[in-house]
């Protein structure tokens, strides 16, 4: 987004707090935090009971707490109850254990217990001098991470003027939050929304008004508009230009042959139906991708992986479903089509992943965006602050998606239609879950009804087991209820599974082998068409898969162009 304009929030806030938790290392911590003053509000307490009084002064003045940091011993209390105990004052806070050099072998076990089980986020050794910028690293990661997913943004790119929280101004500010551009929705009469109106040459006649990097207002019709007016259209290619790699998908696979396919020299265009991230962007925290030891979310990894693919030259569009593509006869390059023109590659990655199966209770699709959300909606997990929720789902995408919620709603309750999570969700997860206090699990259970006004208020519950119903009154329902692959636009040619997952290599039926050889892996059953990710029959449906599989695509697509050379 760099030479892009942003406009400054002319709204004061308080700065966030730091809290920093010792009763022998105080001066330390305080030093090593001293480059952090400017622009946080950093509090030394010497106990737990002088830091939750310091908490609840920040909480009740209204300010936000981005961060506190215990040393791992405490007077009178565990570091277990200190992270539990300020839970309670400031749960979206991040929290950090730091062990004294003196006892971080002594600890260490106990401690690395505690932050696999998800007690804490980070868990480091003091710092023993100046400019030790690894402990630092640790702390900005935290509250870079702080900052994405909690903060109201300060610097905005976009802003989205409406009177009220729509399905569609919701959505702009979901899809702008997942490419991370800051942005803020704003009432008409404030300030901001005079000052943005008062720059909109129409009469508006209907809502949002939404000015973008200090361009024009406009009023959007859909999120698609919106990403139009960031990403472009399809067809400002020039239709006689034929691509190298035309990759449908813009999630981990499609990133990652993005980033590969350009830096290797070959023209690539991503084409993204929503935002670019795919599912890994929906997901709060990712905390087994190799080489991010404290984990990273979705929405910033996805970010990366974008800026890094823009760097070598990849052209995105997103907003743009890809609709059909015509296979080219003979060798000919093959055709992507959108709504808003075509791509000619000759080369074509599919990366299409998985969609969310469906709840099929009328009452709540109709609610969508307005308090039921399919995936953990990250945008939207804000604005649960003090309600009642419910996750639906056993995987570990639900158990994710809960414990996020948990740092705002006041209680988040996952249901499941099984007896118990053990079959469906990692050990880690559930003893997470188990230690959080606002989270509860219902088993044996199902939604078969809902509803609400303007937004969700209430869902009714039905027992599996006994048929018993129960309404509870709930603001947010989060439906993560397993996937499906999306290949309803893709030609006949190409060989699915019985599930309707694209077949590639080995997997490909034996009649449509060449000479009784299968395809190279990653192959599909047209030549120059391949598949990555969660959307290839018998992928792992992981990050790291997905991303190993789109980069390994690329030398395939090499080997397509170019195959006299290999
Ligand atoms: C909440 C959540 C948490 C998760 N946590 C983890 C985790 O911690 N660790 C882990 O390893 N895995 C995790 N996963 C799984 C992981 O995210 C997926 O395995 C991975 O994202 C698959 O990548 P992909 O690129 O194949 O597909 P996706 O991520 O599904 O991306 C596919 C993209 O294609 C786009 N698309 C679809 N159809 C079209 C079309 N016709 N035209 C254009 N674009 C289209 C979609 O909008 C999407 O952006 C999680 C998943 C979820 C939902």
């Amino acid at each position: 987004m760099s030479g892009l304009g942003r406009i400054r929030h002319p709204r004061k806030v308080p700065n966030p707090s730091i809290l920093l938790i010792s009763e022998n290392h105080g001066d330390i911590l305080e030093t090593q935090f001293a480059r952090y003053a400017r622009e946080y509000d950093v509090r030394v307490a010497d106990s737990l009971m002088a830091a939750y009084l310091q908490a609840r002064e920040v909480h009740e003045a209204g300010g936000q707490m981005a961060l506190f940091v215990t040393e791992s011993v405490l007077p009178h209390a565990t570091v277990f109850d200190a992270v539990a105990k300020m839970r309670t004052v400031v749960p979206t806070a991040r929290r950090v254990v730091v062990a004294h050099w003196e006892r971080f072998r002594q600890d260490a076990d106990q401690l690395r217990h505690g932050l696999s089980t998800g007690k804490y986020d980070a868990y480091l050794l003091m710092p023993r001098g100046v400019r030790d910028e690894e402990f630092h690293t640790a702390i900005v990661e935290m509250l870079n991470d702080w900052n994405a997913t909690v903060a109201t943004p300060e610097v905005e790119a976009v802003r989205i003027i409406a009177p009220e929280h729509t399905p569609l101004t919701l959505a702009i500010h979901d899809y702008l939050d997942r490419i991370g551009s800051p942005s803020g929705i704003h009432p008409p009469e404030s300030e901001v929304g005079q000052e943005v109106l008062a720059r909109y040459t129409g009469e508006p006649d209907r809502w949002p008004v939404v000015e973008t990097y200090n361009r024009e207002p406009q009023v959007p019709t859909s999120v698609r508009d919106v990403a139009m007016t960031i990403y472009g259209r399809p067809d400002d290619i020039d239709v006689e230009q034929v691509v190298d790699l035309a990759i449908v998908g813009a999630g981990p696979a499609g990133l990652a042959a993005s980033v590969y396919a350009a830096s290797e020299g070959l023209s690539t265009v991503a084409i993204e139906s929503e935002a670019i991230g795919g599912q890994a962007g929906t997901s709060s925290m990712i905390r087994n991708y190799l080489g991010f030891p404290r984990g990273i979310s979705g929405m910033r990894l996805a970010q990366r992986a974008r800026n890094q693919a823009i760097r070598f030259g990849t052209r995105f569009f997103t907003g743009w479903p890809v609709t059909g593509v015509t296979v080219g006869a003979d060798g000919q390059p093959h055709r992507v089509h959108t709504e808003g023109g075509d791509v000619v590659a000759r080369s074509v990655l599919i990366a299409s992943g998985v969609d969310y199966r469906r709840l099929g209770v009328d009452s709540l699709e109709e609610l969508i965006g307005r308090g039921v959300h399919y995936g953990a909606a990250m945008t939207a997990a804000r604005e649960m602050e003090g309600q009642d929720v419910l996750v639906v789902g056993g995987g570990n995408s639900a158990g994710q998606a809960a414990v996020h919620l948990s740092r705002f709603a006041r209680s988040v309750t996952i249901l499941v239609r099984r007896r118990s999570l053990a079959e469906t969700m990692s050990a880690y997860l559930i003893k997470e879950i188990e230690y959080n206090p606002r989270i509860e699990v219902r088993t044996c259970g199902q939604v078969v009804d809902g509803g609400g006004e303007a937004s969700l208020e209430w869902v009714e519950l039905e027992d599996v087991e006994t048929q018993e119903r129960e309404r509870r009154e709930v603001r947010g329902l989060f439906l993560l209820l397993g996937a499906e692959p999306r290949c309803d636009w893709l030609p006949e040619q190409i060989a699915l599974d019985e599930r309707g997952f694209v077949l590639t290599g080995r997997d490909v039926p034996a009649d449509r082998w060449n000479d009784g050889v299968p395809p190279p892996d990653l192959c599909t059953t047209v030549p120059g068409i391949f598949a990555a990710g969660d959307i290839r029959s018998g992928s792992m449906k992981r990050v790291a898969s997905a991303t190993g599989e789109g980069a390994n695509a690329v030398s395939l697509v090499h080997d397509h162009l170019a195959p006299e050379q290999t």
